[in-house]
């Protein structure tokens, strides 16, 4: 295979809303990996979020916007909010790797959502399409979290790196439920994210 000149990191997630752990796990990767760009990418129709009181796409997207400003090698792509379907992971990356022909994509995703992956669409054929990473979370017990991975790279035949990323016991659960109650939810999130949050009166 070829080797691509740049790497690009894909992060994926509803981002409702994106919060200082999302933001953090990215720089800890794009640090360890030397990206040269990370892409967030806010899930449109997401097949796993069952939840009906999902944030309109278009706010999630803004916010994520917001969140990223400050960082210039962050991006916020609209591929899938985009789209009508059911956004399938390995569906966006074979968009994103026509776009960006020169990068090999990582792929970033915490341990949650690692440990899930088996349930993915078409998971063989996203192994061939990126480089799995798989940051720590906190909550996730790490040598479970070790032996989900070693699992799943026999399973697929594949290698899935592994970063241990400063610990933010945030997750946007626990924001919409602080925002619903009128609790605070400064230093969870960028101070514009608050701010967009109470103007549009989302979470209430
Ligand atoms: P929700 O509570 O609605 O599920 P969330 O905080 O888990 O929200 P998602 O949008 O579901 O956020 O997650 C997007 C990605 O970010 C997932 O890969 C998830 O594992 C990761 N992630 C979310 N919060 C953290 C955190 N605090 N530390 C590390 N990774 C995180
Ligand atoms: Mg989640």
């Amino acid at each position: 295979m070829k080797t691509a000149a740049y790497r690009i990191g894909i992060m994926g997630g509803t981002f409702d809303p994106i919060h200082n752990g999302h933001l953090a796990m990215a720089e800890a990767v794009r640090e360890a990996f030397g990206l040269s760009k990370v892409l967030f990418v806010p899930s449109g129709n997401p097949p796993h979020k069952r939840r009906t009181e999902i944030a309109d796409k278009q706010h999630r997207y803004n916010m994520a916007i917001l969140a990223t400003n400050s960082n210039a090698m962050f991006e916020v792509s609209p591929v899938e909010i985009e789209r009508e379907q059911l956004s399938y992971t390995v569906d966006t990356l074979k968009i994103l790797k026509e776009k960006y022909r020169n990068y090999e994509i990582f792929l970033i995703m915490g341990a949650d959502a690692l440990c899930d992956i088996e349930s993915w669409s078409r998971v063989d054929e996203l192994f061939g399409l990126c480089r799995v990473v798989g940051a720590t979370r906190p909550g996730i017990d790490i040598e479970e979290f070790k032996k989900e991975i070693d699992k799943t790279q026999k399973k697929y035949n594949t290698q899935i790196l592994h970063v241990h990323v400063p610990s933010l016991d945030i997750s946007s659960t626990d924001i919409r439920v602080r925002a619903k109650k009128g609790a605070s939810i400064k230093y969870l999130i960028p101070e514009e994210v608050e701010k967009y949050i109470y103007k549009y009166e989302l979470y209430r």
